[in-house]
């Protein structure tokens, strides 16, 4: 008998589980808005313009090898992802106030933030908005944080529960580390507006919280990567200390070669150098050294202003098409009569609309209309086109009446 006879099955990842549904699904009009993924107007992935020239370049250039990188990455990869969350004039970078290291995108950076504080920060509680991307608590959880929550979302209006996020923030234990998602909430599109911001600024600093921005989407809501980047930005120019995990998977499309930065700002270029020292340690024996490939494309277009142009031309292009998305799917609605109030749709941010749709309405659109989704009601933006509009907008009519 197998020694791991006594195995039980675990459950599919939620986000992930949908794919698989839907991959065993024989329907031509199958629609699958459950992965955070950009898609093209004909549904297919998109590797951008500027990462397949980059690409070429790298193969053609002989002098380039295949030696292991640093523990903490690429150097001048770390120094540009850097000035791109925090910008190209930040006091706090040229102060060398900042470690930087390479991280597995997004994911393998907030790993490394959290086993960092949980190894060397006073405070083990992490705080994450209701609700929050699904990784998250496993992610803090097994990083070796205590995971509580603070409200976020209203129900009620679709929108931000500015007052619940103040109150609960306030009731936090001085010190506690507080996740924020620095723009495109997923899974609820909401974000607080620049004023909001402030006040949770003003409130996390009164109470020595400390920020740790989640950043997977800059350039990614309003499709300029400043604009996206402005609420961190507010953080670094008070001169306070925080964290921040950037991915490289959603605003260069490099999903599987895992590209990501965790940058954590301090109050002096001595006290970053020695965080860093121990970030070392943290990262040797979970992955001893990150990957080369996705490092050195970003590396090679933030350093160069054409190419960096091209990007955000590309970007904004993504950026825009999303924003397009919600305009025709509120539209369609709004054509049909479908009842109840739908602009929530075009109010939320980013990749995703949390529709307010709940898990019998989606598990009825499932079966009836082939369109795959998590059950929360989140649909990815990105992968719809002009031509799924009508089919989602008929499924989400006959789910409501
Ligand atoms: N944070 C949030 C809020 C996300 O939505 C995602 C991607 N779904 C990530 C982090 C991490 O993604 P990745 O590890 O692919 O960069």
């Amino acid at each position: 008998d197998s020694v791991f006879a006594q195995i039980v099955r675990a459950p599919e990842d939620p986000i992930l589980g949908v794919t698989v549904a839907y991959n065993k699904d024989p329907s031509p009009v199958k629609l699958n808005l459950g992965v955070g993924a950009y898609r093209t107007e004909e549904g297919k992935p998109l590797v951008l313009n500027v990462v397949r020239r980059v690409e070429q370049q790298l193969v053609n250039d002989v002098s380039r090898n295949k030696e292991y990188i640093p523990i903490t990455g690429l150097a001048d990869f770390n120094k540009l992802s850097a000035k791109l969350i925090f910008g190209s004039d930040s006091p706090a970078v040229q102060e060398n106030r900042v470690t930087t290291v390479q991280g597995l995108s997004g994911t393998g950076s907030l790993r490394v933030g959290g086993e960092f504080l949980a190894k060397h920060y006073h405070q083990r509680t992490i705080y994450l908005p209701t609700p929050t991307w699904g990784n998250h608590p496993k992610v803090f959880t097994l990083a070796g944080l205590s995971v509580k929550a603070y409200r976020y979302y209203a129900p009620s209006t679709r929108g931000l529960d500015f007052e619940g996020l103040l109150e609960d923030l306030s009731s936090a234990p001085s010190g506690s580390i507080v996740l924020l998602h620095a723009c495109a909430h997923n899974p609820t599109g909401v974000d607080p507006t620049l004023e909001q911001w402030e006040q949770i600024r003003q409130l996390i600093r009164s109470k020595a919280l400390l920020p740790f921005f989640d950043s997977a989407y800059q350039g990614f809501a309003s499709g300029s990567l400043d604009a996206d980047a402005q609420p961190v930005r507010l953080f670094v120019a008070d001169g306070g200390e925080l964290l921040v995990a950037q991915s490289y998977a959603k605003n260069m499309g490099l999903y599987g070669e895992r590209v990501g930065a965790l940058s954590i700002v301090c109050k002096s270029s001595d006290v970053a150098s020695r965080v860093e020292s121990q970030l070392k340690l943290v990262i040797r024996p979970m992955y001893s050294s990150p990957p080369i490939h996705g490092a050195s494309i970003v590396a090679a277009i933030l350093k160069d202003g054409n190419l960096y142009n091209e990007w955000t031309i590309e970007l904004k292009a993504m950026a825009d098409r999303i924003i397009s998305m919600r305009q025709q799917l509120f539209d369609a609605l709004v054509a049909r009569g479908t009842p109840g109030d739908w602009s929530h749709i075009i109010r939320q941010i980013g990749m995703f609309t949390f529709t307010g749709l709940n898990s019998e309405q989606v598990s009825f659109m499932t079966n009836e209309y082939h369109i795959y989704m998590t059950s929360d009601g989140r649909i990815s933006m990105a992968g719809l086109s002009s031509k799924t509009v009508p089919h989602l907008a008929d499924a989400i009519h006959a789910a409501v009446t």
